[in-house]
């Protein structure tokens, strides 16, 4: 078997996250991309530009792969369909995705999570506004393929393994090569940045941190000698990057168990990451994503029985059962 080989391109993203790195596949039958970009001028110039330097036009890529549903992994792949070029993502965040597309109801189930969230008019307006500035980066687009975990892809003529890695996204997906003990991350396991996981709005993945807690678990037993994550540079060393992200979601449990038991009153998911981050200083966008991932937190606590949530007029709200003294 021809060995693959794996070139990176990087493109900038308009976030505090500046760039997404998007792979290429080379096997013996030619190029295959995984991931593509958001859909700007930029990225679609730097895109073309990396794949001339491997001597190709983008019309001439065997396959897309997209690893999940968010944007910057797929804002492109609208041009793919146009240029024919075959499309497969993971069929549960299609799912997702396809139901994404149809703005008034997303924006409406969006806006109902906010409100569930605590968070008052203003910031679900806010936050409407940053999903929807992400939207114009995003044109809808239609996988040829949808793959499921076990299922094998075959990339330019170079077999890979589907990983369905929840977590980050309800369907995410890792490609592994068994030759080369090859592993694309996506957005699993990322080297200096923790991968954001939330509940996204279906509610696909109610309790989507102890989901991603297995899929970091899951990944130990797999042989890994080459990793490409979509964020930052290869992982020197992936088990210990899975504990060190395993340790982080345990201290951000531990903070948030301690803001619980400190409040005299239940707190709203909004009051919650309030207190975390500095959400004035965030924009539009990292507003929603912050309430979002506290909300991750609050599940899992929830799910563990270290935290307690009751419902009011539509309003969920978590305690902490005190100990008595
Ligand atoms: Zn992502």
């Amino acid at each position: 078997m021809t060995m693959p080989k794996v070139h990176r391109i990087r493109l900038p993203l308009p976030f505090k996250l500046n760039h997404i790195y998007v792979h290429v596949v080379e096997g013996p039958e030619g190029f295959s991309l995984v991931d593509t970009g958001l859909d700007l001028p930029d990225s679609r110039r730097l895109l073309k530009a990396g794949l001339a330097e491997l001597g190709i036009e983008a019309r001439e890529l065997k396959h897309v792969f997209l690893s999940h549903f968010h944007g910057d992994h797929w804002g492109l792949a609208h041009w793919f369909n146009e240029l024919r070029v075959p499309l497969t993502m993971p069929r549960i965040d299609w799912n997702a995705l396809d139901r994404w597309f149809d703005q008034p109801t997303a924006d409406a189930l969006s806006a109902e999570n906010l409100a569930e969230m605590g968070a008052p008019p203003a910031i679900v307006e806010k936050s409407l506004r940053g999903i929807g500035a992400m939207r114009l980066s995003c044109p809808p687009f239609k996988p040829d393929h949808l793959v499921d975990d076990g299922d094998t892809i075959s990339l330019s003529g170079v077999e890979f393994s589907v990983i369905c890695t929840p977590g980050h996204s309800p369907g995410h997906c890792c490609l592994y090569q068994e030759e080369k003990k090859m592993a694309i991350l996506g957005d699993h396991i990322l080297p200096e940045i923790t991968p954001h996981i939330a509940v996204d709005s279906l509610e696909l993945l109610p309790d989507p941190l102890t989901a991603y807690r297995k899929s970091l678990e899951r990944f130990r037993s797999i042989a890994v000698e080459e990793n490409w994550p979509s964020h930052g540079p290869q992982i020197l060393d992936l088990n210990r990057r899975i504990d060190e992200l395993l340790l982080h979601h345990t201290q951000r449990e531990d903070k948030l168990v301690t803001l619980l038991t400190d409040s005299a009153a239940p707190l709203t998911c909004y009051e919650v990451s309030q207190s975390l981050f500095d959400l004035k200083q965030l924009d539009d966008f990292a507003g929603w994503l912050a309430a979002s991932e506290t909300l991750a937190h609050l599940r899992s606590l929830v799910n563990d029985g270290r935290a307690f949530e009751e419902e009011e007029c539509g309003v969920f709200r978590y305690r902490v059962e005190r100990t008595s003294t």
